[in-house]
């Protein structure tokens, strides 16, 4: 399988291509079609499989599909920890760099005046940590209520940090009718519980 069979448009192969990537991994040959026709994926994956660029590349080629001049919050992964916030928005910025859209990343530890500029801008998708990203919502600066496509990283790890309170305050301010992506290294009842909960009709990958 090569990766100009996946359904993927021009400029996302253009920048897959200058990243060197030779050939899709498992994870992508199995995620990426279903999610470029919007279905919702439960993947099992562990980071180091390229399941970064499973659910990046789907999500620019549907923000790229229906981008207005002004950018408008469509997208939203969200990742237990700030080190996976920043790769996953490093990736972003690689594999749209030959598209017209914003991103920017949210997580705690930090000043927040920065992130708020930021958001202040317009984006298209943010990365956030689950945190600084309810604190930033109560205090009016982001609203998901035009997410279109969500994206859960690392669920076995979240939960495993507590933050199964802080993912459901965040879902419940997402519309229903939207994309959910969920991934997990592990599939255990209480992931696949949380999972039942947050996706509708999912195709399951597993590498
Ligand atoms: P991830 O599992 O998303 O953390 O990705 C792990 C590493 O694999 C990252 O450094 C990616 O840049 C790299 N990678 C992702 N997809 C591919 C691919 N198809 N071919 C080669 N390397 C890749």
């Amino acid at each position: 399988m090569n990766f100009d069979q996946l359904g993927l448009v021009p400029p996302l192969l253009r920048a897959v291509r200058e990243s060197g990537y030779k050939q899709p991994t498992p994870i992508q040959t199995q995620a990426i079609p279903p999610a470029l026709a919007r279905r919702d994926i439960l993947g099992c994956a562990q980071t180091g499989t390229g399941k970064t660029a499973a659910f990046a590349l789907p999500i620019l080629q549907h923000l790229d599909a229906s981008a207005d001049d002004e950018p408008a919050l469509r997208a939203l992964i969200v990742t237990p920890t700030r080190e996976l916030a920043a790769q996953i928005g490093e990736s972003f910025a690689t594999y749209g760099e030959h598209l017209e859209l914003w991103h920017t990343v949210i997580f705690g530890g930090v000043n927040d005046k920065p992130q708020i500029r930021e958001l202040r801008k317009g984006v298209d998708a943010i990365v956030a940590t689950p945190g600084r990203l309810l604190d930033l919502m109560s205090r009016g600066e982001i609203n998901l209520s035009k997410i279109e496509v969500f994206v859960l990283d690392e669920a076995d790890q979240m939960l495993d940090m507590g933050f199964l309170p802080d993912i459901r305050r965040i879902v419940a301010k997402l519309p229903t009718k939207r994309q959910t992506l969920f991934f997990s290294a592990t599939m255990p009842d209480s992931i696949r519980t949380l999972a039942a909960t947050l996706l509708h009709d999912p195709i399951e990958v597993a590498v």
